[in-house]
């Protein structure tokens, strides 16, 4: 028989493990405790259980199907994780530190591989495998808690994958990350290349996490030629959802631009981008290409970056540029690789 996954489940579930093992339904609170607030993967750190119930839990439970199978720290801190799932495949997540930031936030996957085909990530080479499950999902978050023993505050779906394409276990690992992890809905963002019937049923749900979407481009003919999806989902549509989303669900929607040297970094794409975001509700997030070893793509020049920030800026948006992490270990945005080979 299976063992009960335990990281995932909430109360209730424990509890009914634990009476259908002939347990004291008492216990499932101590249990909870010891996952979902001191982040503990091993039964004998459990103390304040009998020994009994100790063994009970390591014959019939385990934590997480997932096995921390490499890590790779960065000089700026950025820790990168090798997941292997259980069917041999797998997948990378990031934790990141900011030293002037008590955040600790955590980029994580949703999918081994990806199908969109963005001629600019690494991520897209590897194809698509499968989708992971919601306990796959989670189960990265405690195995990086159990890990550092530090609590994760903040969480971004912008490792591997399309988040909005696993919509369900999407949904329900965020519910989890909501209930049993206690971060709030406003430390969550998903990223998403814009598949625009998600969107709707997101705007539909009212959703408070952040949404992020990777534009990439100013107008459909460019994007079609670094990212696919513009052929299913074509640009102007998109924005319209998007606008439809923001009216629904009260909240900003994030602009991610990756600025790559003479593909998109020019004056007339920056003032093409700020007209067309002009009356979206939304900030942008600048992001500088990480160069990987798939594509020809170079980073772009500073002066370049900061002529696109300032004419953003100029058309009254909030810009950040997003600073790169882990560079040095291929941890960076477009660099989750899974160099251990995808069966
Ligand atoms: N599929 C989702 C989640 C991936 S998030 C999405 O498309 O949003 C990863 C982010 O990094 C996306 O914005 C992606 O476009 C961006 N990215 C991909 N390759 C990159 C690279 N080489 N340099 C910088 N950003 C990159």
């Amino acid at each position: 028989m299976d063992k009960f996954e335990l990281v995932g489940k909430n109360l209730d579930e424990i509890e009914r493990f634990m009476l259908e093992n002939n347990q004291s339904k008492f216990r499932a609170k101590q249990i909870y405790n010891w996952i979902y607030l001191k982040s503990v993967d091993s039964f004998e750190k459990m103390t304040d259980l009998s020994l009994e119930t100790r063994e009970l839990l390591k014959e019939k439970a385990l934590f997480s199907k997932l096995v921390i199978k490499d890590k790779q720290v960065s000089k700026d801190g950025t820790i990168k994780y090798l997941f292997e799932l259980i069917d041999g495949n797998f997948v990378e997540a990031v934790l990141m530190r900011f030293d002037n930031r008590a955040n600790l936030t955590a980029c994580i996957s949703t999918q081994v591989g990806c199908p969109m085909g963005c001629s600019f990530c690494a991520t897209a080479k590897l194809g698509f495998k499968r989708n992971l499950d919601t306990n796959e999902i989670v189960q990265q978050i405690f195995l990086i808690q159990a890990d550092t023993g530090l609590k994760i505050t903040n969480i971004v779906y912008m490792g591997q994958g399309e988040p909005l394409l696993n919509f369900d276990n999407l949904l329900n690992s965020i519910k989890i990350f909501r209930e049993q992890f206690q971060i709030g809905a406003r430390r969550i963002t998903v990223s998403t290349c814009g598949i625009i019937p998600q969107i709707e049923k997101l705007a539909d749900l009212n959703f408070q996490s952040t949404l992020a979407i990777s534009l990439h481009a100013s107008d459909n003919e460019k994007r079609k030629q670094i990212m696919p999806v513009s052929n299913k989902y074509p640009y102007d549509k998109l924005i319209d959802a998007l606008k439809k989303y923001t009216d629904k669900t009260g909240r900003r929607v994030t602009i991610e631009y990756v600025l790559i040297k003479d593909i998109n970094d020019t004056l007339e794409d920056a003032k093409k981008l700020a007209y067309s975001i002009s009356k979206l509700k939304s900030n942008v997030n600048l992001i500088i290409y990480n160069q990987n070893e798939y594509s020809q793509y170079k980073k772009p020049l500073k002066e370049n970056v900061m002529r696109f920030k300032y004419i953003l800026e100029a058309s009254g948006k909030k810009v950040t540029i997003r600073l790169e992490r882990g560079g040095d270990i291929d941890a960076a945005c477009g660099q989750l690789s899974s160099k251990m080979k995808n069966k």
